[in-house]
């Protein structure tokens, strides 16, 4: 994976050539400073006793310099652990205890926070800040890194070797260690590169957090497998891309990017005429943003599907039809079948079921999780997504929920997914959740959560009237609630659990 960067950096050209501008502070990053950066922490890291194989825990703000110890963890050998900002001291003493890092980085302003925790646990704590404007504002390994050499002879690993542990979103339960190899994320870039047809004139507009696979590894690893640019933003906010598209040249973002982008009347397309590519993962883009962006802008979002334990699934075409509503095909070297729930059985092309993968981006397991590994795969390899889908009849697979999330009320099924697409149509409906929660009768009963267009007053009744020829009795929602924003997380994943866990007793 290390390979990477080495080409790029084989020639002047290409240590000249531009990695980053950082828009917030006028400063640039050459790959040659990548090189000399990432090489700095990597001594320092070394120099604390990090070995192949040893852990890096990181939970720190958005910089440059994080990706630069993102580079320096995996130059050393060691293993990169990003964690989610917004985590509190009591939710990262889960993520320090179950990995045990060598070191663990946090933002400067939370070591008090946090020392007491990594002395209990014997892990050296160290922090990075943000580099303020045209002043350096520490953090020890900044600090440390400035007083390091640059030249680092990266550490030799093997395909099959841990690059990262990336923990999962949480969505549906407690967050799992993924364990991801030099080859997997490798494998992805690669492909990314390729599908996506990314080259060195490309400028990303990077807004997304590094913490999760779509900011860290996606959108990075795809710049620097083309050899490619970004334009780096502390964070997501229309104002600032508005600002900066004009130099881009792609774009990639959660579904919410792109509902708050469309809301700007500044955001048309005049202002992105120039740009090649909008992707969009991580959550479901409803088939109404795509229409309204593509109305508003000339461009069809380009959206694919991926989960931490994968990297990258699928994806719409580069040419070629861009389905509203869909996921695309499998990328090249990805298995994708869709299976039974009950017994696991391959279903004919058109049938609802599960979605599991195989392929080369597929991860080693999970992080001492023997027995939930051996769980989520098959005996020939194929991994359990844990997301139900369909095959359509052109080949795009089209994610229906996930099996989480499925209802089953009186011993029928009932994807949510239907309902609320049902539901979103409605007069005065922005948007919709639909859950199930036990009912005395059923096992469970199918509760709608609806959020109002602006100005809309929406009435139980009259909403349950409406769609009542539309649907089978069985799948309608006993009670509709309505509220005046779902639960997200920050990738714009709705919070399901928590809906489920809020109307426990809305049917009893
Ligand atoms: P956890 O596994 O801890 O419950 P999570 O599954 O939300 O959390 P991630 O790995 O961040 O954690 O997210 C992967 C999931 O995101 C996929 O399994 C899928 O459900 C969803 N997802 C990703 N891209 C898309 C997409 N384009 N459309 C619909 N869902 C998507
Ligand atoms: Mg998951």
């Amino acid at each position: 994976f290390d390979g990477l960067l080495a080409d790029k950096l084989a020639t002047p050209e290409g240590r000249n050539a531009l990695f980053a501008t950082l828009p917030d502070d006028g400063r640039r990053y050459s790959y040659g400073d990548v090189e000399d950066v990432s090489g700095r922490f990597a001594n320092v890291l070394s120099g604390l006793g990090v070995k192949p194989g040893d852990r890096v825990a990181v939970q720190v703000p958005k910089s440059i310099e994080a990706i630069m110890l993102y580079l320096a963890v995996v130059r050393a050998g060691a293993v990169f652990l990003p964690l989610n900002t917004g985590y509190t001291p009591a939710e990262i003493e889960y993520f320090l205890d179950n990995a045990s890092p060598r070191v663990f980085v946090c933002d400067p302003k939370k070591r008090t926070d946090y020392e007491a925790l990594t002395d209990r646990l014997g892990i050296r704590l160290e922090t990075m800040g943000v580099w303020q404007t045209h002043e350096i504002s520490g953090g020890s390994l900044n600090d440390a890194g400035l007083a390091a050499p640059a030249a680092f002879d990266s550490v030799d690993r093997a395909a099959e070797d841990l690059a990262a542990i990336l923990y999962t979103s949480g969505t549906t339960g407690r967050s799992k260690g993924a364990m991801l190899t030099h080859a997997n994320l490798l494998s992805n870039a690669e492909t990314l590169v390729d599908v996506w047809r990314f080259t060195k004139d490309d400028v990303l507009l990077h807004a997304l957090p590094i913490f999760h696979t779509h900011g860290l590894f996606v959108a990075t690893n795809v710049v620097l497998g083309a050899g490619a640019s970004m334009i780096f933003l502390p964070g997501f906010s229309a104002e600032a891309v508005i600002a900066n598209i004009a130099d881009a040249t792609a774009m990639m973002g959660v579904p919410t990017f792109y509902t708050r982008l469309v809301d700007e009347p500044a955001f048309d397309r005049e202002l992105v005429g120039h740009m090649r590519l909008f992707v969009s993962g991580s959550a479901p883009l409803l088939a109404e943003t795509h229409v309204l962006f593509e109305q508003r802008t000339g461009h069809r979002i380009l959206e694919r599907y991926g989960m931490t334990e994968t990297n990258m699934n699928t994806s719409n075409p580069y040419d070629g039809e861009r389905k509203a509503g869909t996921v695309g095909f499998p990328l090249p070297g990805v298995e994708l079948r869709i299976v039974a729930a009950e017994d696991g059985h391959v279903l004919p092309q058109g049938e609802i079921g599960i979605i599991e993968v195989k392929g080369p981006n597929v991860f080693a397991g999970y992080w001492q999780m023997p027995e939930k590994t051996k769980e989520e795969f098959r005996d020939d390899g194929f991994f359990i997504t844990g997301d139900v889908g369909v095959i359509d009849p052109d080949g795009y697979v089209q994610i229906v929920g996930r099996s989480k999330d499925l209802i089953i009320s009186g011993g029928y099924n009932i994807y949510p997914k239907e309902l609320e697409l049902l539901l979103d149509e409605e007069q005065g409906v922005l948007e919709s959740a639909v859950i199930g929660v036990p009912h005395a009768d059923f096992g469970e009963g199918v509760v709608a959560v609806l959020v109002p267009r602006p100005g809309a007053l929406l009435d139980e009744a009259a909403v349950l009237d409406s769609i009542r020829p539309k649907i089978a009795r069985f799948k309608q929602p006993k009670r509709i609630v309505v509220v005046d924003e779902l639960p997200r997380n920050t990738m714009g994943k709705v919070q399901k659990n928590l809906l489920r866990e809020t109307y426990r007793d809305l049917l009893k």
